[in-house]
C-alpha cells in the first residue's frame, strides 16, 4: 500500500488475511476473494516461466505470431464478455473499455505481429576500423520478464507489456495491482491458452497476486528485467529493491500532461480532444490531459465550450440500462485523492464551472465530471497528479508563458499542442519537457501509432514500452564481431617491442588527425618508428 494514500473509507481489501477483497466499484457488490501469493510461490511461479522460457526462447517468429495471433483472435471472439469483466473490475464505461483497452491491445498485437520479426532479428552494422570482421545486433530474450502494474487499465495494462516479451521470446509474470485483481487470471488464461493451442507450454505466463509485498517478491524473486508501471513513490522503490539484484528496470511512472491551447487553434476541435484527455477512464488515465494551458485571447471562449459539453455529461453505473459518459472511480483512495486536491483549488480561488464533487455515493464511488476555472500554476492541483475526472483550466499570457508552465512540473509524459499555424505548433511541441507529444490531438493518441515509443522524462520515469526500441527492451541486445573472411590474421600485442609506441602513436595520429598536415606527420612518425624497429 502507497504510503502516501489513506485506506479506503469503504471497503477493506485485506479483510480477509491472506486475500484480496474484489468488488465492483460503480456499485460495491463483492466480486469475490483471490489468494494472496506468498514470496515462495511468487519464486515458485519464476521458476515456472523458466523452465518454459528454454523451449519458447528458441521458437521461430512464425510460431510467436500465431500465438499472437490466436490471443487476437480470441479477445475478438469474446470482445463482450473481456468487457463485461474490465467494466466489473474498474467502474469505467463499456465504450472506455472496448476503445482503451480492446482496441488498444487489438492494435498492439497487430503492429507486433506484423513488425516484430523485422525489429528483432539480427542486424549488421558497421565494423569501423575492423575490415577483417563483421559486425552484427542479435537480439536475444533476456529470460523472465516481470511486470508490476496498476488498476486503471486491468486488460491493458497486463497486455501491453506482455507482448513484446513474448515476441522477442521471453517468460512473463505479472502482478497485477490488487484493486483489479479479479479479472487478471482470466485476461492471462487467454494467452495461457492460445500458446497450448500452438503446443507450448502455458506456463510461459504467470500471473501472481497480492499487494506492496508481492511487488518485492517479484523483484527479489530473480526475475531478468522489471517493467514497473505505478505511482512515482512506488516507482522509487522498485529502483531500490532492483538495485539489490541489479534488475534491470523500465519505469513508467505518473504524469501531469500540458495540453496547449493556441490563440489561433480549431476551438470545437480542441475542445472534444480536452475532453477525451481528461474523462477517458474517468481521467484514470497516466496520459490524462491534467492541465489545460489556454492562451488568454480565446480563454473565456474556451471555457463557455468545454462547459456547456461537461455540463451536459451524465454518470453512474456503467451496466445500467442507459449508455453513461463517465463511470467510476476503480478505487476509494483516488476518490478521496481527487476531493482534497478539488477543495484545496477551490479554496485557493478556482472556480467550479460544472461537477466539484463527489456525487451517487449511496451506490458507489464516483467523482462529478468536473471543469475548474482560474486554476493557476501556483496550486497544488497543478503540479500533483489528480487521476480523476477533472479538467483544469489555467489562463496564460503566450506560447512562452505556456512553455514556461508546461516545463514548470516535475513529470514528463505526454504533451499536446493545439494551432493551425503547423510551424508554430511544432515550435512549441519541440520545447516541451515530455517522452511524447500530439500536434492537434490529445497526447494519449500516440499509443495508436505503435511505431512510437511510449515512455516519460522527469520522474515520468525511463525506458520505452511501445515500438522497436519496446521489443528491443525485452531483449539482451548483444554485440557480436564476426569473421568476414575466410583467412584469420593473428592481432600480435604482446611482447610488447621497442617502437610500439611510437608505431601506434603514428597510427593514431594518421586515422584520427584532422586535415592533411596532422595526417602527413602520422605517417612520418610511422615511418620513422618503423625505421628505428629495424636498426
Ligand atoms: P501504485 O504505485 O500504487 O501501484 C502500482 C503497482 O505497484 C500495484 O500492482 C501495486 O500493488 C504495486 N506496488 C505497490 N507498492 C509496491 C512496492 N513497494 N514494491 C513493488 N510493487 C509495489 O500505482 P497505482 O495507484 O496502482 O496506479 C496509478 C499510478 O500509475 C499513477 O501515478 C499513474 O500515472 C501511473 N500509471 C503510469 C502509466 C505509464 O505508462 N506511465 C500507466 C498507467 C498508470
Amino acid at each position: 500500500m502507497n504510503a502516501t494514500h489513506p485506506m479506503p473509507s469503504v471497503i477493506d481489501l485485506r479483510a480477509e488475511p491472506g486475500q484480496i477483497r474484489c468488488f465492483d466499484p460503480a456499485t460495491r457488490e463483492p466480486l469475490g476473494l483471490v489468494p494472496v501469493d506468498d514470496p515462495e510461490q511468487v519464486r515458485q511461479a519464476i521458476a515456472r516461466a523458466r523452465e518454459a522460457q528454454i523451449g519458447w526462447g528458441e521458437t521461430s517468429f512464425a510460431l510467436r505470431r500465431r500465438v499472437l495471433r490466436r490471443v487476437a483472435d480470441s479477445i475478438l471472439d469474446r470482445v463482450d464478455d473481456l468487457v463485461e469483466l474490465i467494466v466489473r473490475d474498474s467502474g469505467k464505461t463499456r465504450e472506455n473499455a472496448l476503445m482503451g483497452e480492446i482496441w488498444t491491445v487489438l492494435e498492439k498485437l497487430r503492429w507486433t505481429i506484423a513488425n516484430g520479426p523485422r525489429h528483432l532479428r539480427p542486424e549488421r552494422v558497421s565494423s569501423g576500423l575492423l575490415m577483417h570482421k563483421r559486425a552484427r545486433l542479435e537480439y536475444h530474450p533476456l529470460g523472465v520478464i516481470g511486470a508490476i502494474i496498476p488498476w486503471n487499465y486491468p486488460l491493458q495494462n497486463i497486455m501491453n507489456p506482455l507482448i513484446p516479451a513474448l515476441m522477442a521470446g521471453n517468460g512473463f509474470v505479472v502482478k497485477p495491482s490488487e484493486w483489479v485483481a479479479w479479472s487478471a487470471r482470466p485476461f492471462v488464461q487467454l494467452v495461457r491458452d492460445a500458446l497450448a493451442a500452438e503446443g507450448q507450454s502455458p506456463e510461459l505466463v504467470q500471473v501472481v497476486q497480492g499487494y506492496g509485498e508481492t511487488g518485492q517478491a517479484l523483484i527479489e524473486g530473480g526475475v531478468d528485467s522489471l517493467v514497473f508501471i505505478g505511482s512515482v513513490v512506488n516507482g522509487r522503490r522498485v529502483l531500490e529493491a532492483a538495485a539489490k539484484t541489479i534488475t534491470p528496470v523500465i519505469l513508467e511512472l505518473g504524469g501531469k500532461d500540458p495540453f496547449i491551447v493556441c490563440d489561433d487553434a480549431d476551438l470545437p476541435q480542441a475542445a472534444h480532444a480536452a475532453l477525451a484527455g481528461c474523462f477517458i477512464s474517468a481521467g484514470q488515465n497516466c496520459v490524462a490531459a491534467e492541465r489545460l494551458l489556454v492562451l488568454d485571447a480565446v480563454y473565456d471562449d474556451f471555457e463557455r465550450m468545454v462547459g456547456q459539453l461537461v455540463a451536459g455529461f451524465r454518470q453512474g453505473d456503467p451496466r445500467g440500462p442507459e449508455p453513461v459518459d463517465v463511470g467510476a472511480m476503480v478505487t476509494p483512495m483516488q476518490l478521496d485523492i481527487v476531493e482534497r486536491l478539488v477543495s484545496r483549488a477551490v479554496e485557493q480561488g478556482a472556480r467550479v464551472v460544472a461537477g466539484g464533487k463527489r456525487v451517487l455515493g449511496e451506490r458507489g464511488d464516483f467523482f462529478a465530471p468536473t471543469v475548474l476555472a482560474d486554476v493557476t500554476p501556483e496550486m497544488e492541483i497543478m503540479r500533483e497528479e489528480t487521476f480523476g475526472p477533472v479538467m483544469l483550466l489555467c489562463r496564460v499570457r503566450d506560447e512562452h508563458h505556456a512553455v514556461e508552465v508546461a516545463n514548470s512540473t516535475g513529470y514528463g509524459l505526454s504533451s499536446s499542442v493545439f494551432s493551425r499555424d503547423r510551424d508554430r505548433a511544432r515550435r512549441i511541441a519541440a520545447r516541451l519537457q515530455a517522452g511524447m507529444t500530439a500536434i492537434n490531438e490529445f497526447g494519449g493518441m500516440t499509443y495508436m501509432a505503435q511505431d512510437l515509443t511510449f515512455g516519460g522524462v522527469k520522474e515520468s520515469g525511463f525506458g520505452r514500452i511501445n515500438g522497436r526500441e519496446g521489443l528491443r527492451a525485452c531483449c539482451n541486445v548483444k554485440a557480436v564481431l564476426d569473421d568476414r573472411l575466410p583467412v584469420g590474421f593473428a592481432n600480435k600485442l604482446f611482447p610488447v617491442a621497442r617502437g610500439d609506441f611510437e608505431r601506434i602513436k603514428g597510427a593514431v595520429r594518421l586515422v584520427y588527425g584532422h586535415g592533411l598536415r596532422r595526417r602527413i606527420a602520422g605517417v612520418g612518425d610511422l615511418l620513422r618508428a618503423l625505421k628505428d624497429g629495424e636498426r
